[in-house]
């Protein structure tokens, strides 16, 4: 079994490490990637520094899909553009990212997850959400070769997936076609501050001079906050996922049945998350914002094991202490973070998968690895400016279904950075929400 990802695109990095931009993007994640992308449309000049490579955290991890579906409704307006941007991308930027409309599929033996699918259409109806919810029948239609007793579905036909693989590298080399410098292997250690605003960002290699930085970490955002007193409470939960090797065609996108979740890769193999199985690791991080993070744990208790390791000493939740700006940071001493994949639940899944559908009778795991989802308290994601430190703006805490809504999330972060009029409200996103006691209610869906 490669306990390793499935190979990533190379990008190629700038050498030069300009002195100055307008602005510095922090993290070559999807979101960053897609901030820097419309920064330089817009026509600025920016710089995007990585402290590992493009793509190699969470944006190279995931599944890949790129839905409406099940979104939390402050979320949808986003969502809608970025389904237009991932359809526009593939002739727009000349490389293939992945994208396909393949159409997503959920089925269940629950009455009450079929009442929140039915509720959750109710609410997207005015959205013009492309979504039916299934009889039985038609939800045994859509599985062919598993048909069980399922009392129902939903199904979102023109949602999809991208490759991870692909689709982040792909736009970061259509970034640097339109002038945006690209630094891999260089951390930004922090801000630079002048007359209380951003001045720069200095990184391992430098400081760049820039009136505006804008921090698309990931789950490292938090730590990178704390440094400047900023607070961001950011929880995160290790994940496993494996690619299996190439087979027949089962469903031609993602499936979501109470078993496991299946997504047809365009190798011709399938990515499959055995459900139920997200671990909550505790962290030097995790505690602080405990007690900001209880509501959602009590709703997500059920769908997670809790547990010690690694993460505790090393990674984005662990301990830094202050690090002085001329000596390595916390960043640099983590290039790429690979939290460990369970390695326990690939046989159990593949059997489930495999008694499901007889077809895919002798089907093996490829790679296998972990991933570590980085969440806000509400799960909905923060983009926005910080009030506090002028200059300063933030794009993360994607909570676990950042890819898809990425390309409009740094479509947003551009417009708000440069002060144009953005793509969709930004209320929902704003910073502020999650500091300054506002009832965040009920988690979003992840
Ligand atoms: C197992 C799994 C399955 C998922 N499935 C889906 C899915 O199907 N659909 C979906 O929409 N989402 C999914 N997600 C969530 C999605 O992957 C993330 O929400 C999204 O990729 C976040 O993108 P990002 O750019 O914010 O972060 P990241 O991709 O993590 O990028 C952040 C980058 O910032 C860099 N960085 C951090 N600090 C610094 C610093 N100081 N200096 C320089 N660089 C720095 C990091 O190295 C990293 O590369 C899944 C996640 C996981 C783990």
């Amino acid at each position: 079994m490669n306990s390793m990802l499935p190979p990533l695109d190379p990008v190629t990095s700038d050498t030069q490490l300009p002195a100055r931009a307008d602005v510095v993007v922090i993290g070559g994640g999807i979101v960053g990637v897609a901030a820097a992308y419309f920064l330089a449309r817009k026509g600025h000049v920016v710089a995007l520094v990585e402290k590992g490579r493009i793509g190699a955290e969470q944006s190279g991890r995931n599944w890949g899909w790129c839905r409406q579906q099940n979104r939390d409704r402050r979320e949808l307006p986003l969502m809608r553009h970025s389904m237009d941007l991932w359809s526009r991308f593939n002739g727009e930027i000349g490389a293939d990212t992945g994208f396909r409309r393949t159409g997503l599929v959920y089925v269940t033996k629950d009455p009450a997850e079929l009442a929140n699918w039915v509720a959750w259409g109710e609410m997207a109806s005015e959205f013009q959400v492309d979504s039916r919810i299934l009889s039985p029948a038609q939800a045994r239609a859509m599985t062919p070769g598993n048909e069980q007793d399922w009392i129902g579905g939903v199904h979102s036909p023109t949602d999809g997936r991208a490759e991870p693989a692909m689709a982040t590298p792909a736009l970061a080399a259509a970034a640097r076609r339109l002038g945006v410098t690209i630094h891999q292997a260089c951390a930004a250690r922090g801000l630079e501050m002048t007359a209380g605003r951003v001045s720069g960002v200095v990184t391992e290699r430098g400081t760049i001079a820039a009136g505006a930085a804008l921090c698309a970490g990931g789950a490292w955002a938090s730590m990178f906050c704390r440094r400047h007193g900023i607070d961001l409470p950011q929880a995160g939960i290790r994940s496993t996922i494996f690619a299996t090797t190439p087979a027949v065609e089962v469903t031609p996108g993602g499936l979501v049945t109470p078993d496991f979740t299946l997504s047809r890769r365009l190798d011709g193999g399938y990515v499959v998350a055995a459900q139920n199985r997200g671990r909550l690791e505790v962290t030097p991080q995790g505690l602080r914002y405990a007690r900001r993070f209880w509501p959602t744990f009590q709703v997500r208790r059920k769908s997670l094991s809790v547990g010690i390791g690694r993460s505790f000493f090393e990674g984005p939740e662990a301990m830094p202490g202050k690090w002085a700006f001329d000596k390595p940071s916390p960043f640099e001493r983590n290039r790429i973070f690979a939290p460990p994949p369970d390695l326990r639940i690939a046989e159990p899944a593949l059997r489930r998968v495999v008694a499901a559908y007889p077809a895919l009778h002798g089907i093996g795991v490829a790679h296998i690895w972990g991933g570590w989802i980085d969440s806000t308290p509400d799960a909905v994601p923060v983009i926005s400016a910080v009030n506090a430190v002028p200059g300063f703006f933030l794009a993360t805490g994607f909570s676990g279904h950042g890819f898809g809504i990425g390309p409009g999330a740094g479509r947003l972060a551009a417009d708000l950075v440069v002060g144009d009029p953005p793509v969709v409200d930004p209320a929902p996103f704003a910073y502020a929400r999650l500091v300054d006691g506002t009832d965040l209610g009920k988690p979003g869906m992840m």
